[in-house]
């Protein structure tokens, strides 16, 4: 720092933090840092580019950053980029502003392992506290001018026994607008207590009697064994969507965590259904892991569920910019390259979506 300021002419003081006293403290780690993450990826990619001043020499590459007990390092080319297909910006805008653009980086604290820039995504409204809300189409859905990004809206089952007539109204009036691809999320969540399952059951069956006019059902299926296969939501659901459904319907199961039976049972009954994997892969069982290796390839889709299931324990919350990291996972646990599951997740998601 002294030869900085001798350089520059500048006061001849020792620089501190608390007060900052000199502009040599920009040459600290600390400020560089802070003002590094204020930048966009555009910026930091073009100060990455700027020429050196004669004389002076690049310094060595960072190396990259291992997950734990793992030794690969696994690149993905800069034309690969990745889709979220399943993450809740209303719950995000809660905890970051301007989330409303699925490409723009949010870090809730550290970098992550994999960096895959991302695309594309579909946002998933599913409270209906805030889709009702008088200002939504205007400031949701007349937003959403990107292609790539798009848009589920959905009663949660979690929310069967307390949504009002009104907000149904409202979701069936969202439902008619071209610019919905799905309804989201559908299904069962058998965490809360018993007595209230039969009002998931009935908004179901409400969901599904409407016939779903083309739209994309993203199914939440998650079980009183919470953790295991869930298998009893899974049967439970598989049975009402063959009796409503068509076989042609498009079904995309989010966070899937069942085993090999379900993956059969679900692709047999229906084509076009696609399993979506979430970061709670890393705690998958064999089993699980097994169920994962039967997916066809052409049926996989990355998602974060941000910012729920936060993947490193440094994060306050989940962003679609961790999707990389879900990405390497689901590539451990299949044996291919990162960007084999990045690529191929992309192409799903585009045929599925768009
Ligand atoms: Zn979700």
């Amino acid at each position: 720092m002294g030869l900085l300021q001798e350089k520059e002419g500048w006061e001849q003081v020792v620089p501190t933090l608390q007060p900052i006293n000199s502009p040599a403290i920009l040459a600290h780690w600390r400020p560089l840092v802070f003002l590094w993450d204020k930048l966009s990826l555009e910026q930091r990619g073009a100060i990455n580019q700027l020429e050196l001043e004669p004389g002076l020499q690049k310094p060595a590459p960072i190396p990259a950053i291992h997950v734990q007990g793992s030794n690969v390092t696994e690149k993905v080319p800069p034309e690969v980029s990745g889709f979220d297909s399943h993450f809740h910006p209303d719950r995000l805008n809660e905890l970051s502003s301007g989330v409303q653009d699925v490409s723009k980086s949010i870090l809730p604290g550290r970098e992550p392992d994999h960096y895959v820039p991302i695309t594309g995504g579909v946002l998933n409204y599913c409270d209906p506290l805030n889709f009702s809300h008088p200002e939504f189409e205007e400031q949701v859905l007349g937003r959403i001018i990107d292609s790539n990004s798009k848009l589920a809206i959905g009663i949660h089952p979690k929310q069967a026994a307390e949504y009002m007539q009104g907000q149904w109204e409202c979701f069936l009036k969202l439902l008619s607008n071209p610019r919905v691809s799905a309804i989201s999320e559908v299904g069962f969540d058998f965490t809360v207590k018993k007595h209230l399952w039969r009002h998931q059951k009935e908004l179901m069956d409400r969901i599904l009697s409407l016939g779903t006019l083309g739209r994309i059902l993203v199914m939440h299926l998650r079980g009183a064994d919470d953790g295991k296969y869930s298998k009893v939501v899974n049967r439970l659901a598989l049975r009402r969507l063959k009796r409503e459904c068509l076989p042609h319907q498009r079904v995309h199961l989010h966070c899937f965590t069942s085993d090999v039976s379900m993956v059969h049972a679900w692709n047999e009954a229906f084509p076009h259904c696609y399993f979506g994997i979430t970061g709670k892969v890393r705690s998958f069982n064999e089993d699980q892991l097994a169920a994962l290796r039967e997916i066809p390839l052409n049926r996989l889709l990355l998602e974060t569920d941000s910012p729920h299931l936060k993947l490193h324990p440094g994060c306050t919350y989940n962003t679609p910019y961790y999707l990389g990291d879900v990405g390497y996972y689901v590539a451990r646990a299949r044996g291919v390259p990162l960007a084999e599951i990045i690529g191929a997740t992309y192409t799903n998601a585009q045929r599925l979506y768009c």
